[in-house]
């Protein structure tokens, strides 16, 4: 049977576990919705494929039916509820696996075709889990699997081994063929939102990330801090030294940054020579402070050879709920007014 339910909770703010992480969970976010259909069609196939072998299997696998549903309905429900939506999830899912196995087991064992099933779950399993709640998820599989036909008859398997290997080798094969794909979407994904200049975060990857602390910052009511830095008289450095040079400016500044800021606390180049930080939770005098600190670490060291210096905006969103657009163009005014007021200094939005 195919998971019908989808991870709507999935809390952008929750921590690493080991069935979920960060890029697992950034890209369910995005694509979620888009394979919908695909299961829907799929779990109505299987439907039909049981009502039409009634004769043969008889009513066993169309009573396990609902339980599915059942399960994946509770799930649902649950799903909005806890800030572990991915453990929900893998519990709905072992128990179809356990329900699609017990039915196998129980309408001919090794001889079931219903034993062919348990590699459908694995194709969803994959785009969800990281590559150790997979490899659990295979695990499963393949204990239950062997109990659905050596632990219902291991006469039969003993003299028919491809019984038990052929369904063994297609839960393999969908694993290791959906991980690979997987692994090259997240990788392509990266390459999408990942500046190659700096390395840093891109616009893309910017917009998506306000859209989550949008509606991270609606339930929880905590603001969000905006910090905008812009290099000062950047264009006369490249006049003078190169477009090399600049480069090289843009990059060690990325590099200092990083060892700056807080682990979540993003930095993103918002094109040109101008970048943003997202400081979600942070105070006024943090969002400050982080400014003060990101301009000191530019400004401490010559850059090749040039001594550079950067501007910054503050904003900081209030009990409204944050809105990144907003937010941003308060930070970009303040940014404006530093650049005014001689540069090299920060200023905070009133
Ligand atoms: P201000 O202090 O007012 O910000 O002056 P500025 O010279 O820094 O600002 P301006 O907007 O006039 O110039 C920005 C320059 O940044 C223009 C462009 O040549 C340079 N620039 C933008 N992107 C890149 C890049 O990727 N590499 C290099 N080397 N230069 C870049
Ligand atoms: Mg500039
Ligand atoms: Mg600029």
């Amino acid at each position: 049977m195919t998971p019908v339910a989808t991870m709507p909770a999935l809390d952008p703010a929750a921590e690493d576990t080991w069935l979920i992480d960060h890029a697992v969970r950034a890209r369910l976010q995005e694509v979620d919705g888009r394979p919908r259909t695909a299961r829907q069609i799929t779990f109505a196939l299987q439907a039909l494929v049981i009502m039409a072998c009634i004769p043969e299997l008889g009513w066993l696998p169309v009573a396990m039916l609902p339980s599915v549903v059942v399960a994946f309905l509770l799930a649902d429900r649950l799903l909005g509820h806890t800030r572990h939506a991915e453990i929900v999830y893998a519990l709905a899912w072992s128990f179809t696996q356990v329900m699609v196995a017990l039915t196998a087991a129980l309408t001919g064992g090794p001889d079931s075709p219903m034993v062919m099933w348990l590699g459908i779950p694995i194709a969803t399993g994959v785009g969800r889990f990281t590559p150790r709640g997979l490899a659990a998820a295979v695990a499963l599989t393949a204990g239950l699997l062997v109990a659905a036909t050596a632990g219902v008859d291991a006469q039969r398997v003993a003299d028919a081994p491809f019984l038990l290997a052929f369904p063994l080798s297609l839960v393999c094969g969908i694993a290791l063929v959906g991980s690979a794909l997987m692994r090259s979407e997240v990788e392509h994904r990266a390459d999408a939102i990942v500046d190659p200049l700096t390395q840093m975060l891109n616009r893309k990857a910017l917009a998506a990330r306000g859209r989550e602390l949008e509606l991270q910052s609606e339930v929880s009511g905590r603001p969000v801090g905006v910090v905008v830095g812009d290099l000062d008289h950047f264009k006369a450095i490249n006049d003078r030294e190169g477009h090399q040079v600049g480069d090289a400016v843009l990059r060690e500044i990325a590099y200092r940054w990083r060892t700056a800021l807080r682990a979540y606390d993003l930095a993103y180049r918002l094109g040109g020579e101008e970048f943003i930080v997202l400081m979600p939770g942070a105070t006024e005098a943090e969002a400050q402070e982080l400014a003060e600190k990101l301009r000191e670490v530019v400004r401490g060291m010559p850059i090749a050879g040039q001594h550079v210096t950067m501007s910054f905006g503050v904003a900081l969103s209030g009990a409204g709920g944050f809105d990144l657009d907003t937010q941003y163009a308060r930070a970009d005014a303040a940014l404006y007014a530093a650049k005014d007021a001689g540069r090299d200094r920060v200023v905070v939005s009133p």
